[in-house]
């Protein structure tokens, strides 16, 4: 999720936007061949605000927004993790309350498609489920904040099947400096650092993606197991304070971490972002817009800002940005870290993606552009999902070296 209001904008295929997209028909043979035979992971996915409402059911195509199950299917999407989020600003017990009613409502879209869905919590499971014909879904707190500085609280996320923490999301916690805050604790607390070993402890994978460097840096070293980016980008091509430096991707890599790279639109491309910061009313009138449509309800505000993004770029208010670019970061991210360290973290539902990928029914083309690029089908296959898989493996090793006692 980018910071809402401020960022907002988001993905929305509706059906004319589909229309620009190159259709299935376009991938060679050989990239069908292998996406469909591959697992593909997305490690962050924002369509749990969409579930809030009542009325959005996964199971039905929808014109509009990126999840659903039939463009999974179509997309081969074969593991997604759905995001747990609120803003920063929500603490406490109140913070608590709402991340249980988005945890429910992961697991009842789940119960609701048994014959599609079947809730994932290891990597022999998400294989598992992709033996079976169905797709695994995960779930990932997107903020420290909700855990209320209480490591039990935590424990029952994990036991409620979260797989990963952000340590923080657009705003400090009580323990941990973001990339988009004053910081305030430099890097972790003694706690923050607490909070990292019961993650390594649970199983859970601890989430650098929206932290400080220093954060980052600070958990690198307290935790036993490889780091997930779940979605962030490099920076070295767009200067966002969320997306990786080449060094902090090295140094991820080098403790054995993936780096899952980020579609929106604001964190791939520089000339985006340098045409959004030129022209801050058109995030203000876009920000008041969204309030006037949608009054707090993060799923409407997903799908009208979306909404309101491509028409300031068919207007010619905001630069048009391509899949390409996509593709660019993570090559770049394989040069930098090694084709064992990267992987996606779409933000789907919960930021603006680049033109031509506007849901997961595209998923294949970007199979198709890193064969184009000359990456082996071994190399793709890590790229699509392998090496979250592995991360993922080594996390629970480490989870039960931890509780063996030795
Ligand atoms: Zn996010």
């Amino acid at each position: 999720m980018v910071r809402a209001l401020l960022l907002v904008a988001v993905c929305v295929s509706s059906a004319g936007l589909l229309g620009l997209a190159v259709s299935a028909d376009s991938i060679s043979e050989q990239a069908r061949k292998l996406h469909f035979s591959s697992i593909v992971v997305d490690t962050h996915d924002d369509t749990t605000q969409r579930f809030l409402d009542g009325k959005f059911d996964l199971g039905t195509r929808s014109s509009s927004g990126s999840i659903d199950i039939p463009r999974m299917r179509d997309g081969n999407l074969s593991a997604i993790f759905f995001s747990i989020w609120m803003p920063s600003k929500v603490t406490g017990s109140e913070a608590v309350n709402r991340a249980l009613v988005q945890i429910d409502a992961v697991r009842e879209q789940v119960r609701r498609h048994p014959k599609d869905l079947v809730l994932a919590t290891t990597a022999a499971e998400i294989r598992e489920a992709r033996k079976q014909g169905k797709i695994a879904a995960l779930m990932g707190v997107e903020g420290g904040h909700m855990i209320n500085s209480d490591l039990g609280v935590l424990r029952s996320y994990a036991a409620l099947g979260v797989r990963y923490m952000t340590l923080t999301h657009s705003g400090n916690d009580e323990w941990a400096d973001s990339s988009t805050d004053k910081p305030a604790h430099n890097g972790l607390t003694d706690f923050g650092k607490d909070v990292v070993r019961e993650l390594n402890r649970l199983g859970v994978m601890v989430d650098i993606s929206h932290v400080s460097d220093k954060t980052f840096y600070d958990a690198l070293e307290v935790s036993k197991a490889p780091l997930l980016a779940s979605h962030s980008s490099c920076r070295a091509i767009c200067n966002a304070a969320r997306n990786m430096t080449d060094q902090m991707m090295k140094d991820l890599a080098a403790k054995g971490g993936v780096v899952q790279i980020n579609y929106h639109v604001g964190f791939l491309s520089q000339e985006f972002r340098d045409a959004e910061n030129a022209n801050p009313e058109l995030d203000k009138a876009r920000s008041a817009e969204l309030v006037k449509r949608c009054g707090d309800n993060q799923g409407c505000q997903i799908l009208e800002g979306d909404r309101i993004t491509r028409e300031y770029v068919e207007q010619g208010k905001l630069p048009r940005v391509d899949f390409t670019k996509i593709i660019e970061h993570i090559d770049h991210a394989v040069k930098v870290a090694g084709i064992d360290h990267v992987g996606l973290g779409s933000d789907f539902d919960g930021a603006n993606m680049p033109y031509g990928m506007e849901d997961a029914a595209k998923l294949p083309k970007i199979t198709e552009a890193l064969l184009q690029k000359g990456y082996s089908e071994g190399d793709v296959k890590k790229i699509l999902g392998e090496n979250t898989l592995r991360v993922m493996t080594e996390v629970e090793g480490v989870s039960r070296e931890l509780n063996s006692g030795k």
